[in-house]
């Protein structure tokens, strides 16, 4: 397939099956996640640029995943889900960051949060637990994620909420009401549940406390504005969620525990987090390198007489950009291996600096294409134009590089 043919968006611009780009191997001893993911690969790819276009959730897409029973894949197979490990969560997500990296960061957060919440000794209540697992087995898509950061705190790792959970009695119930504003919401008008970050400010003489509450996408108070027109993952819906005294009650909600200094993203859910994370964004690189390749076989200037593909400087520069893609991609894999052979006390700070480098590599690999591909790659008709803005998004992600150097840095001085 030419990509001249393929590359306008949207419109005639999806990337048609056939061309999915993937480093990840497919085939018949791939598990099950991977193998679904890959047949429905096609109708995802098809509408990506247009949901790109126009900043609104890829919902066709959640759907198609949903109805082949992916959102129960991170369900624990004593309670009728699939109950995969990392490995396979993260060769979906990375299948499907080459398709479309905001259907990949939606669902990737999903099957975070499904297999975070079942891990043992967690701080959910039976509740919480009990609700997401059913929903999540329902043939009604009901999607989760956690909401943390706010506009004022920026990550929700870093520092304490200002969004409050304040006791209240309704009749014989004991509810939170909780009062705030998140932001960076990813999935927002596609979810059915948020798991809200919040402060319990001090009252009484009880100190001040951290508590994270199940909060249903519909419930009375629960508003959504639409501030999400950034540069990459357009798709992703990451609106702000206004919370207006929305009554929780206290069984969805974990026991509120003493605030204290957390560190970005260790122990082994953090482990889960950046590992998908760099899934999605290794994908829109295999994405990005997978069309440039095409790219220079059809391009013919007709100053050279032949494929861009033929000259040697070309050559090396693609051979450059591959083995960035390679180094990256042998780091998600090593990350992956770190995280799924951890024991359950796993610091993990270590998973941020494989994280980085990753990241690096990537962002380097898919800016180094364009500067090969010219015009075209910046051209809003062409899809390298999305996989550019996209992949820019991988450092912004947390853990951020100030914080995972730093820390490493303490580390190695021994402070
Ligand atoms: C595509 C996308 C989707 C996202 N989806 C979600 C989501 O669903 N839910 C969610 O909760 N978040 C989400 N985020 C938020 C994200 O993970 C970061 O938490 C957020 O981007 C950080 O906020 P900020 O960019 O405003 O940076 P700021 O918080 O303003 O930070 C700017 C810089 O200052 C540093 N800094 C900030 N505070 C401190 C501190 N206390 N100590 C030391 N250094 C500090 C940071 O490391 C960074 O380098 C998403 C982000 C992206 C890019």
């Amino acid at each position: 397939m030419s990509p001249l043919r393929h590359a306008t968006e949207p419109g005639a611009g999806t990337t048609p099956a056939a061309d999915v780009p993937t480093g990840a191997p497919t085939g018949p001893s791939e598990p099950w996640a991977v193998r679904t993911v890959t047949d429905l690969l096609p109708a995802i790819v098809e509408n990506a640029a247009g949901h790109d276009r126009d900043g609104t959730a890829p919902v066709p897409a959640l759907d198609l995943l949903w109805s082949a029973g992916l959102g129960a894949l991170t369900v624990p197979v004593a309670a009728g889900g699939r109950g995969a490990p990392l490995s396979e969560v993260a060769g979906a997500v990375r299948l499907l960051g080459s398709a479309d990296p905001s259907v990949a960061l939606i669902m990737a957060m999903h099957w975070l949060h499904l297999e975070t919440v079942n891990a043992p000794g967690g701080p959910w209540s039976p509740d919480m637990i009990e609700l997401l697992n059913r929903t999540s087995l329902g043939s009604a898509p009901a999607l989760v994620n956690v909401i943390a950061a706010e506009p004022e705190l920026g990550s929700g790792s870093l520092g304490r909420a200002a969004t409050t959970a304040v006791a209240v009695a309704r009749g014989d119930e004991r509810y939170w009401e909780l009062t705030g504003r998140k932001t960076y919401c990813t999935g927002s008008t596609a979810l059915g549940f948020f798991l809200v970050s919040a402060t319990v400010p001090e009252s009484d003489g009880t100190p001040t406390a951290g508590v994270t509450l199940l909060v249903p996408a519909d419930a009375p108070g629960v508003t959504i504005e639409h501030t999400w027109d950034h540069l990459g993952l357009r798709a992703s819906a990451s609106h702000d969620v206004v919370l207006d005294r929305v009554l929780v009650p206290v069984r969805l909600a974990t026991e509120p525990s003493p605030l204290r200094g957390r560190r970005a993203n260790a122990g082994r859910s953090g482990g889960w987090l950046v590992a998908l994370l760099l899934s999605v964004y290794t994908g829109v690189a295999e994405a990005a390198t997978s069309w440039l390749a095409d790219y220079l076989h059809q391009r013919v200037p007709s100053g050279l007489g032949t494929p861009l593909a033929q000259l040697p400087t070309f050559q090396r520069a693609v051979g450059e950009i591959d083995s960035q893609l390679y180094a990256a991609t042998r780091l998600l894999d090593a990350l992956v291996d770190e995280v799924e052979r951890a024991g359950p006390d796993w610091a993990g700070d270590r998973v941020g600096m494989l994280k980085s480098q990753a990241t690096a590599h990537l962002i380097e690999a898919v800016s180094t294409g364009a500067t090969l591909i010219g015009n075209a790659a910046l051209s809003r008709r062409m899809p390298y134009e999305r996989h550019l803005r996209d992949v820019l998004c991988s450092r912004i992600h947390a853990p951020h590089d100030d914080i995972v150097f730093a820390g490493a840095g303490r580390s190695r001085l021994g402070l």
